[in-house]
């Protein structure tokens, strides 16, 4: 397999590489620049965000016509690696989790221009934030989703949802919400995805779950559902396509995680290589 970058691929790397090392490693030093989270400040970011746009570095993932670089999967792997030798890139570049991957699903899965401006344009233009719903406290579904509780019932031309889901990495602060649920009990056709808007009442934040190191915007939340009403047309697919949502969202997903941490991994070790070249210690260094 060659794995050879195109130059068009290689100069975004290097454009993105330049950028994280001017613009975006300096500002670790500064503790106002952190949220209380260990994430950037949604101050600090603000400014880069235009930067990056400026400079065509921007939602790299999506197609140009909606305002990315269309780098395809390649080139992503290439870049994400890059813009993670901080913890504060992928966000400056719009391609941190979750709304990285839940704009490729929306990209792929949203069947008329119309319904992309609605739910996936300001996703992509960094005007709102979206998560992904889809894991459950035990005994409801993580790595097996067929263990699935939270259902929608369909009343009329509403799918109505009660349950709970947690670790949904950005639900605090994000607008745009795809959900899975429980539809029937077919082992394979039993659950349906959907796209609501987080204003709605019927759903809420119970609370955010800690976890170690900095956490993305929006943290990682415990939904509660108790009522919240979801139009059929803000249905994904169709009923029963909920697990080829998931594969659809988690596949390229894994790919973009891992190049982040290979990105953070080796900028963790070229501080420790430096550390150790110049630690003096009994005497010798
Ligand atoms: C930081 C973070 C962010 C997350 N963000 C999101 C998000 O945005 N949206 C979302 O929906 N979810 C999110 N998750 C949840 C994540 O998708 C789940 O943690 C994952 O799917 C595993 O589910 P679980 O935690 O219930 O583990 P479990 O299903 O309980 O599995 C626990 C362990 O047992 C292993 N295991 C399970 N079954 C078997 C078996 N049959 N044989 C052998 N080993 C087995 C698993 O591999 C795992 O190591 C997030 C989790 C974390 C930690």
């Amino acid at each position: 397999m060659d794995f050879t970058l195109t130059p068009e691929i290689e100069d975004i790397r290097m454009r993105i590489r330049d950028f994280v090392a001017e613009h975006v490693i300096p500002l670790e030093c500064h503790p106002g620049n952190f949220d209380h989270h260990g994430m950037i400040s949604e101050a600090a970011l603000a400014g880069l965000r235009i930067k990056a746009k400026a400079e065509g570095l921007w939602a790299l993932q999506t197609p140009t016509e909606h305002g990315g670089a269309g780098v395809g999967f390649v080139g992503m792997a290439a870049c994400y690696e890059e813009m993670a030798r901080s913890p504060f890139g992928p966000v400056v570049f719009n391609s941190a989790p979750p709304d990285d991957g839940n704009m490729m699903l929306l990209e792929k899965v949203l069947p008329t221009a119309e319904l992309k401006d609605i739910w996936l344009q300001p996703i992509i233009d960094g005007k709102v934030r979206s998560a992904f719903a889809m894991t459950e406290p035990m005994p409801g579904g993580g790595s097996d989703p067929s263990a699935m509780l939270t259902t929608a019932v369909r009343k009329g031309d509403v799918w109505v949802v009660h349950g709970r889901k947690w670790f949904i990495t950005g639900a605090e602060g994000a607008k745009h919400v795809v959900l899975v649920a429980r539809t029937s009990n077919d082992q394979r056709k039993g659950l349906t995805a959907f796209l609501y808007n987080a204003d709605q009442p019927g759903a809420h934040i119970e609370r955010r779950i800690p976890i170690m190191g900095p956490e993305e915007h929006g943290g990682h939340c415990e939904i509660v559902y108790d009522g919240l009403e979801i139009p059929d047309e803000n249905r994904l697919l169709e009923v029963g396509d909920g697990l080829k949502i998931t594969q659809i969202r988690l596949g390229p997903a894994r790919l973009t995680h891992c190049m982040r941490w290979l990105g953070m991994a080796k900028r963790a070790l070229e501080i420790a290589g430096e550390y150790v070249r110049e630690r003096q210690s009994f005497g010798a260094s």
